[in-house]
């Protein structure tokens, strides 16, 4: 029999995921109990420094003490973990990896979500008894008021997808109060702290509300474009203004038009 998981990214929808599984509130349409839920760390300089603390020190233990181990993992490369912060970072790839923005405005295509997230727990299920007759069952954290994102991924090759929340009528507002329910603090949204998702709007709250954060994220703007302009590419903005984050976000307006909401609100699948 396939095993159940719960693709869990440490915001709020899979974390009422986590809950509902440790009430056997998701038995039915998982087909059976959930054994694990598996958290795809992109990066601990990748993962916003929040959702971190939550995951390890309040949903880990929390679950563990239900039954229901929450397990964390990790991209490899060259038998060492390999972090997106890292990869962006690292001189000789010549690739963007994050939805930023090119020269005609629109985010480029991604690989991080597939290569962070959806190929790591492709590998941990096929280590774990799945096969490609016979794949895990994974419970993906979608809620009813964002249901158009549901479309966007496809099942893989030891995973088949499963919806419980829409299955279920439950929309954030709900996940909220299952959390709250459960006796735990509601999660911020989950997201890599530098994700070119973020609306303006989010942008200049980090930079008001967490400068050092606004500033590593400025920071790794700057040696993207350098280490594309060393390979002879044309700069890339983690903003819809088109031009560093640094000057975008400090002559952004409240009136200006947001982008895009970041992923823990309907860009990423976790
Ligand atoms: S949060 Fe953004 S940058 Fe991070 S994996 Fe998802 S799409 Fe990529």
């Amino acid at each position: 029999m396939s095993i159940r998981v719960i693709s869990y990214g440490g915001g709020v929808q899979s974390t009422a995921l986590v809950v509902l599984a440790t009430q056997g509130r998701l038995d039915d349409v998982m087909g059976g109990p959930v054994d694990a839920a598996l958290f795809a760390n992109v990066g601990d300089d990748s993962e916003h420094p929040d959702t971190l603390e939550y995951v390890r020190n309040i949903a880990v233990p929390w679950a563990a003490e239900r039954g229901l181990p929450i397990h964390e993992l990790h991209r490899y490369r060259k038998g060492e973990i390999e972090t997106l912060y890292g990869r962006l970072t690292r001189g000789e790839y010549r690739g963007t990896a994050i939805p930023v923005r090119g020269e005609k405005g629109n985010p480029l295509s991604r690989d991080c979500t597939a290569d962070y997230k959806v190929a790591v727990l492709n590998k941990w299920l096929g280590a774990n008894g799945a096969t490609k007759d016979d794949p895990g069952t994974c419970a993906i954290g979608i809620s009813t008021d964002e249901i158009e994102r549901a479309g966007r991924g496809k099942d893989s090759r030891y995973e088949r997808r499963v919806y419980p929340l829409l299955d279920l009528g439950l929309n954030r507002a709900d996940c909220m109060r299952i959390i709250t329910d459960a006796g735990l603090p509601v999660p911020r949204p989950s997201s890599c702290y530098f994700c070119p998702y973020h609306s303006r709007q989010s942008w200049k709250e980090m930079r008001r509300d967490e400068p050092e954060l606004f500033a590593k994220v400025v920071d790794l703007e700057e040696q993207m474009n350098r280490r594309l302009a060393s390979h002879g590419k044309t700069p890339v903005w983690f903003s819809d203004a088109l031009r560093p984050l640094s000057e975008a976000v400090i002559e952004a307006q409240p009136s200006l038009l947001d982008g895009p909401d970041s992923c823990g609100s309907g860009s990423c699948w976790t």
